[in-house]
């Protein structure tokens, strides 16, 4: 008895790092939330100092957005050039192409190393992106390798306990191929080998690039859960061929919301669509400081959750949209 009651009062405060372990997909059927290049409204996007403040957050995913560098090294970085959040164009200043930019695929993963990292900022006017975060060209940040991020998410979760999973994203996987390099293929390669390989695994892969992703499914036999990123207009023919190969859709906010006007907020058919094919629908993107013609952040999340009903999203502000949530 005494040893039944020590037992159940240590599950209670170990709490919910082992309850939510003892179901991996779990955090695949409630609502998601997915920190967005890390918790990126405080610290410079996508570096280890982003990615460890949002883990302590407790979203359901990190994400990452993936390019090579020239010696095939996927790095964390959301862009195929380097010149709005490094200084590469003082340190390689010889090194742009024709078109005015610095390719992450023209630096080796050893050079890349020496570029300092900063808040997003405009090149040509050295203004930052959001003047309200964290300030441009302050302290010291680096780039880092998938590799090194994959094993600080799960060093944190066999730490502490909790079960974080990772939302890689391929980034322009036709602009890779052009440079003669296959990503996914190498992404895949990395997410086997560090045990993301089904669907009830803790990893999300995602790719705007359509003909891409179907690859991914079909081609290269992934059993992984894909969501498929849009850009574009979509209809419901879209969504029948994502259907074959995809088991949910990450479009803007501006695609499922289609006007407010005060408290009158109307909806497209979207999210509706989707979940009559039983597709995941992750939007993007929650901003607490870039809400248009919405009053307050916490309206905007009742908005996209409750009123469009969405099954997960990407945010800036994870702790807020974790709070939201937990509400
Ligand atoms: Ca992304």
């Amino acid at each position: 008895m005494y040893k039944t009651i020590t037992f159940i009062i240590v599950l209670i405060i170990v709490g919910n790092g082992n309850v939510k372990s003892q179901n991996k997909m779990d955090s695949k059927t409630k609502k998601i939330v997915i920190a967005h290049r890390g918790a990126s409204g405080y610290l410079p996007e996508h570096t280890m100092e982003a990615k460890a403040m949002a883990y302590a957050m407790h979203p359901d995913f990190l994400e990452q957005d993936l390019v090579l560098t020239k010696d095939d090294v996927p790095i964390v970085i959301h862009d195929i050039h380097l010149d709005d959040i490094t200084d590469v164009a003082e340190k390689f200043s010889n090194r742009k192409r024709k078109d005015g930019h610095f390719y992450v695929i023209d630096f080796t993963y050893k050079e890349l190393q020496q570029l300092n990292v900063f808040e997003r900022f405009d090149p040509k006017t050295k203004k930052a992106v959001f003047p309200k975060r964290f300030p441009y060209g302050k302290s010291h940040f680096r780039l880092h390798s998938f590799q090194d991020e994959i094993e600080l998410i799960q060093g944190l979760n066999k730490s502490t306990g909790n079960t974080i999973g990772i939302y890689p994203e391929i980034k322009n996987p036709g602009f890779h191929r052009k440079e003669g390099k296959d990503i996914s293929n190498i992404v895949l390669g990395i997410l086997t080998e560090y045990g993301y390989k089904t669907k009830s695994d803790l990893c999300i892969l995602q790719c705007f690039d359509e003909a891409e992703l179907k690859r991914i499914r079909t081609e290269l036999k992934s059993n992984l859960f894909l969501v498929q990123l849009v850009g574009r207009r979509i209809n419901d023919k879209d969504l029948d061929e994502f259907k074959t190969y995809a088991d949910g859709i990450g479009p803007s906010i501006r695609a499922i919301i289609k006007s407010v006007d005060n408290n009158d907020v109307t909806y497209t058919d979207l999210v509706k669509n989707a979940h009559a094919r039983n597709l995941k629908v992750h939007a993007f993107t929650l901003r607490a400081d870039q809400l248009g013609k919405i009053p307050s952040f916490e309206k905007l999340l009742e908005i996209v959750f409750y009123g469009a009903n969405i099954d997960g999203a990407f945010t800036d502000f994870p702790d807020k949209v974790v709070e939201f949530l937990n509400k």
